[in-house]
């Protein structure tokens, strides 16, 4: 068994908030949750926590993984999930029930509530227990680095291929097996490739375009690595473009360091999208940008916290997450500039190392 003191300290996490919150038990099923409180690599189980225990439910396919891999009291092997669940759960007595209410279908939680006692009350638990995953210890952080590095190594190997006449769906390709051939275990997400006018949907996944000259492109992309994910965005231009593109990367550049400098511990999160936003207004293109300016990155590459107008979190040293400005106008194309920051004691670290100066980004 590996990292069983971390594993350990996260476990107590999981008490002081069962505690905290009145609760007889606790309920996760998310496979991030179960790699990041007891260690367990496979894509299903369920993890079940009272206040003097915690115990792992698996099948068949999964014991002898779960033996090697789980922190727990106890492994229990069971013939159906839900009624595992519901048969523990009562055995402990247990009637204020949290359960992980984003990682449950509408059909399990249904399941789980049929199969268990009438009195049993169930709490969806959502953002404050994402937040127990929202300060990465320096382990993950390592990870995290590494990551990004995949993913930045990949992107320079195919950075020769990003030219007039490429298409996007093979670039997109070409930087997949790149990541994978360094060792990641998958993409953390489909990449997306937006060139020309494509630019202009936030969202645009690599498409059979053929890159053109004069024109930008925009790639966002990132790499699994034990279990974390990087993502960072690069929007590079193809020869010279039109003095409105320029303007509009310039934009997207000077907003990043807008906020990048307003980051240190203690700072709303809403006051670092607005210093990228109020930028982006002034020069005139407030009505292009859309989004939220970032969010937290980890086990799941869009995790806690929102990084937004509405955000109601402060940053703390260790939180790790995007900070991803962008503009994007309907028929001319679009600049996204994105890298993952942690919060340090001072202000804050890149994860991500791509240099975003437009000098950099010319090709
Ligand atoms: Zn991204
Ligand atoms: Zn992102």
């Amino acid at each position: 068994m590996k990292n069983d003191f971390v594993i350990k300290d996260r476990g107590r996490k999981l008490l002081r908030f069962l505690k905290g919150n009145q609760l007889d038990a606790l309920v996760l099923i998310g496979v991030p949750s179960l790699r990041y409180f007891c260690g367990f690599t496979g894509s299903d189980g369920a993890l079940l926590v009272c206040a003097d225990k915690v115990v792992f439910l698996t099948d068949s396919r999964y014991t002898s993984q779960a033996q090697q891999e789980v922190m727990a009291d106890k492994i229990v092997q069971h013939r159906g999930k839900m009624e595992g669940i519901a048969q523990l759960l009562d055995e402990w007595a247990a009637r204020s029930i949290g359960f992980d209410a984003e990682a449950f279908s509408y059909a399990a939680f249904d399941e789980l509530r049929s199969k268990s006692v009438p009195e049993c009350r169930w709490q969806p638990l959502r953002r404050e227990f994402k937040a127990l995953r929202g300060v990465k210890d320096d382990a993950e952080i390592a990870i995290m680095r590494q990551a990004a590095r995949i993913a930045a190594e990949a992107f320079y190997e195919i950075r020769p291929q990003i030219r007039p006449g490429a298409v996007e769906r093979d670039l997109a390709l070409a930087l997949e097996f790149a990541m994978r051939r360094r060792g990641a275990e998958e993409k953390s997400f489909p990449f997306i490739v937006a060139s020309g006018e494509r630019g202009a949907l936030p969202h645009g996944v690599a498409s059979d375009r053929r890159l053109r000259d004069g024109e930008l492109v925009t790639f966002d992309f990132g790499a699994r690595w034990q279990g974390y994910c990087s993502d960072e965005t690069v929007t590079l231009a193809l020869g010279t473009v039109s003095r409105r593109l320029r303007d509009v990367y310039d934009t997207v550049h000077q907003a990043q360091q807008r906020a990048f400098e307003t980051i240190k511990p203690g700072v709303p999160l809403r006051d670092i999208d607005q210093a990228a936003r109020s930028h982006i207004g002034e020069q005139g293109f407030g009505e292009y940008f859309g989004h939220g300016l970032g969010h937290g990155v980890g086990l799941e590459v869009h995790e806690f916290p929102v990084v937004s107008p509405r955000s109601e979190d402060v940053a703390q040293t260790g939180m790790v997450f995007t900070v991803e400005p962008g503009i994007y106008i309907p028929g001319l194309g679009g600049v996204r500039l994105e890298d993952t920051v942690r919060v340090t004691e001072n202000g804050y670290e890149r994860l991500t190392s791509i240099c975003k100066e437009y000098s950099s980004a010319i090709v």
